[in-house]
């Protein structure tokens, strides 16, 4: 029988931010839009939904939700590496909203998979403070709504290069979330996601930070998601697994030094997907990250949603 198609969320709005000069601008978007007009795959287009303040207070504080609307239209260069263009927090808004328009389409069935296909990113989106090209922390928003609508156990697994503190602190005394990170160590944030962070009270053991050397391969990547983090996954019993999909591990990235190539993220999607077949009946969502060479970017979002769609693995 064939399976549902991953559902593929976006909006050009999305588009018309950015600082081109930035590396977090949005060619990157254009160029996975672009990459999958000419594919099989379609993508909605017409969720133009904003996170309203109330959702983003499911993570943010009213303080820091205030001081970002504030900032619309304007350019603003704020401590931890943020540049906010204009129109970019409307952006975040959308990309945040987009997340919890899949949730809700998984949770009440309307999906069985989904991929959003966002920017500004969200991972190092701290409660309190924006980071890195981070403004609201998407999918720490949308777990949040999940949990709020009923569900016990969720994995959030982040392959981004960089380590998502954002979302590791939204969860690290919460033993319903179990956060995986797998990242180059200490690349961005310093001195963040080492062994040793694994959670606290209630949430103790439910952080879990694989940091790698530089220069990992595919092979290297498949291995540590057979070995570890299925099995971790498996024995958590997640009822939905939410996806940091950041895809500056490729080897022609310029943030970052790992040498992974657009037909390893297949691969690991393909893994990720075993894994969702195997303990959530296929329940899984995926929410882009970095990446930021533009045309490897979108051949890497590619593979993902092509395995992701052809591959029966149960
Ligand atoms: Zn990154």
């Amino acid at each position: 029988m064939r399976e549902k198609l991953m559902e593929l969320l976006s909006h050009t709005a999305m588009l018309k931010t950015g600082d081109p000069a930035h590396p977090e601008n949005a060619t990157r978007l254009a160029a996975i839009l672009s990459r999958l007009k000419s594919s099989e795959y379609n993508i909605d287009l017409t969720v133009e939904r904003l996170a309203t303040r109330d959702e983003l207070r499911l993570v943010h504080s009213t303080a820091y939700i205030d001081q970002m609307l504030s900032f619309d239209k304007e350019y603003m260069s704020l401590e931890h590496e943020m540049l906010i263009a204009p129109s970019d927090v409307e952006s975040a808004r959308l990309a945040a909203g987009i997340g919890l328009e899949l949730v809700e389409r998984v949770l009440d069935g309307r999906a069985r998979s989904g991929f959003a296909l966002v920017r500004p990113p969200g991972h190092h989106a701290r409660p309190d403070a924006g980071m890195g090209f981070c403004i609201f922390n998407n999918i720490a928003i949308a777990a949040k709504r999940a949990l709020a609508l009923g569900i016990q156990r969720i994995l959030i697994l982040d392959f981004d290069v960089h380590h998502g503190n954002g979302t590791q602190e939204a969860f690290y005394d919460d033993n319903r979330v179990l956060f995986i990170d797998i990242h180059q160590d200490d690349l961005f944030p310093k001195h963040s996601g080492s062994i040793d962070e694994k959670g606290k009270d209630a949430g103790l053991g439910f952080t879990v930070n694989i940091p790698l050397p530089d220069s990992c391969f595919d092979d290297d990547y498949l291995r540590v998601l057979e070995k570890q983090i299925k099995p971790l996954a498996l024995n958590f019993k997640p009822e939905l697994i939410l996806v940091s999909a950041g895809f500056d591990a490729h080897e022609d990235d310029p943030l970052a030094s790992m040498r992974l190539s657009s037909k390893g993220y297949g691969q690991i999607a393909k893994q990720i997907k075993a894994i969702a077949n195997a303990s959530c009946d296929g329940k899984c969502i995926f929410f882009l990250e970095g990446g930021y060479n533009p045309e490897n970017l979108a051949n890497d979002v590619f593979e993902c949603i092509h395995e992701f769609n052809t591959t029966t693995t149960s």
